[in-house]
């Protein structure tokens, strides 16, 4: 049980209204929905079923490095040709990352670049525990298509 804020009367923990007053108890649903939305901006569809282990494992490194150095994203391009396809992958988020930390840090002199080094951070993360998780707001873009 409860009491109505508005008028005190004793009401049931069911009621969502105040027979007395009319006073209404707000849902909190808006609150829940603003969090569940920062979670999907932030929880990225995972990508690593699309790719064999085993490219991925032989491309570790490259992921890693090229996510601490983003203007190396040509690498995994050009060691096998263009034949891995997450080399591929790994090879367009880095270089949109490159792209945004330029522009970004020109319009700001530099101050925006940080934005850039979270996706970086969050790159090498995924790319440690193996996964290839697309990087929020910016994986959408594909400039380097995945399929030759
Ligand atoms: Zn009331």
């Amino acid at each position: 049980m409860y009491n109505c804020p508005k008028c005190g009367v004793e009401l049931q923990d069911t009621d969502t209204a105040c027979q007395a007053c009319g006073w209404v108890k707000e849902e909190p649903a808006a609150e829940a929905e603003q969090a569940t939305a920062a979670a999907s901006v932030l929880d990225t569809s995972d990508r690593t079923a699309e790719f064999d282990p085993a490219d991925m494992e032989k491309n570790k490194i490259w992921a890693i490095l090229g996510f601490i150095f983003p203007v190396l994203f040509f690498v995994p391009l050009v060691i096998d040709g263009g034949t891995s396809k997450y080399g591929r992958w790994l090879a367009n988020q880095q270089l949109i990352i490159f792209v945004a930390s330029l522009i970004l840090s020109m319009i700001s002199c530099g101050i925006l670049g940080i934005v850039a080094l979270v996706f970086q951070i969050m790159g090498i993360v995924y790319a440690v525990q193996g996964k290839a998780k697309d990087l929020p707001l910016i994986s959408k873009l594909e400039i380097i298509k995945l399929e030759k």
